[in-house]
């Protein structure tokens, strides 16, 4: 099997330009975490506040920290310290929340807005039709920026069958795009950040590509 820095430049050479990686590295050692930075990556996902507590007192800031796990309300403070971009907003009480914390400590978040792309029950992430309204709802909170939208779509076997998915995603950020600046457009994990990237996304969240193991099977090329 290859090693993280054959797995991170593999992936880097095959990426366009303008996308950028996101390692996401839950459950991970830190050494492979340092192997991949040292590798040229320069953004890392973590799903777990605590966990990243623990890895950014060694890591610090010479990457990016994004969160792209589901963000409780009483993680918040501690969240809004370490991290540099908050991928999985997905209600107008958490946005205010991040908000909050953001104000005492001078600081403003970017955050994308974490779509349920499929509308899948008891999954987080707002539904598609509801993204527009609480972008509006929350773009005069000053101490965060909506920067763009996120997407993880359901589970699937055959990577072809998350383009419907992030297709529409793509359609939903085009069409906010006209009132609101957004940049980003995060979308596609190890098994289909190929087929994200030719439907538009330009931030990628890559685990097990790079890593190794854990989530059997799913990464197929
Ligand atoms: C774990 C995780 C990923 C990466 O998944 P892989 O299939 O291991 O690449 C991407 N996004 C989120 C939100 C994750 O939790």
């Amino acid at each position: 099997m290859a090693g993280v820095k054959d797995n991170v430049l593999k992936i880097l050479s095959w990426l366009p330009g303008y996308v950028e990686l996101v390692a996401a590295a839950k459950g991970r050692r830190i050494e492979d975490i340092l192997e991949a930075i040292d590798s040229g990556v320069r953004i890392i996902g973590e799903n777990y506040v605590r966990e990243a507590e623990e890895k950014f007192i060694v890591i610090g800031p010479k990457v990016k920290w994004h969160f792209i796990g589901h963000l409780q309300k009483n993680k918040v403070k501690k969240a809004v310290k370490i991290f540099n971009m908050i991928e999985t907003v997905d209600s107008v009480e958490i946005a205010q929340e991040i908000d909050k914390a953001c104000a005492s400590i001078n600081k403003t978040m970017p955050v994308l807005i974490e779509v349920n792309s499929a509308k899948e029950q008891n999954k987080s992430g707002v539904l598609p039709e509801d993204v527009e309204a609480i972008i509006e709802n929350i773009s005069t909170l000053p101490h965060i920026k909506v920067s763009g939208l996120m997407t993880m779509g359901p589970v699937l076997e055959n990577p072809e069958d998350y383009r419907p998915y992030f297709e529409q995603t793509k359609k939903l950020f085009d069409r906010i795009k006209i009132n609101h600046d957004m940049k980003y457009l995060s979308m596609g994990m190890s098994g289909s950040y190929h087929i994200a990237i030719q439907e538009g996304a330009n931030l990628v969240r890559i685990g097990t590509a790079i890593f190794g193991g854990g989530v059997g099977g799913r990464y197929k090329k």
